[in-house]
């Protein structure tokens, strides 16, 4: 799953269910379509599997503080003979997504360090021409924007809306 993070900055939380937790990455700039667009992908600490459908606001000044979408949920499919906690350590997952959004292959791979690399391979569900954060930037679960949620659960709609498309409302 995928959750929309506005924070102090923004930034799509990319989360795979492997051995009881999500492990998960930050990407700023969200996932590409465009196989040549590779997204870099910060390594973050696990979250509880009861966190993937979180939808909310954290309060200003604990971790993570800001308002949270889950942007996109689904199943996936870890490609290869390794198990995920081997192709981890090796630093390279290629998998095969069934979102509501994301589908098709894609690579996450280990650059240096915390620092990743998700991309999408090349398959019927790549694209160069649709930046897909923008075209969908609402909830698959509630189909709210990220202002839409701040406003429903007490936040702050001004910071939320700096997440959601130009000229479109809660
Ligand atoms: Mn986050």
């Amino acid at each position: 799953m995928v959750q929309k993070h506005r924070a102090t900055a923004l930034h799509y939380d990319f989360r795979l269910e492997a051995g009881g937790v999500l492990v998960s990455w930050a990407v700023p700039k969200g996932p590409s379509l465009d196989p040549k667009v590779k997204r870099l992908a910060m390594a973050v600490e696990d979250h509880p599997l009861d966190y993937a459908r979180f939808e909310g606001v954290i309060p200003e000044g604990e971790y993570g503080g800001g308002t949270v979408m889950v942007w996109d949920i689904g199943t996936y499919e870890l490609e290869g003979d390794e198990d995920f906690a081997k192709a981890f350590e090796r630093g390279e997952l290629t998998f095969t997504l069934r979102g509501k959004k994301l589908k098709g292959r894609w690579t996450l791979i280990r650059t240096r360090g915390r620092q990743w690399l998700l991309f999408k391979r090349t398959d019927r569900y790549a694209s160069k021409d649709h930046e897909i954060t923008a075209e969908k930037p609402r909830s698959v679960l509630s189909r709210r924007l990220l202002a839409g949620i701040a406003r429903d659960e007490g936040g702050d709609v001004a910071k939320a809306a700096t997440g959601d498309p130009r000229g479109r409302g809660p």
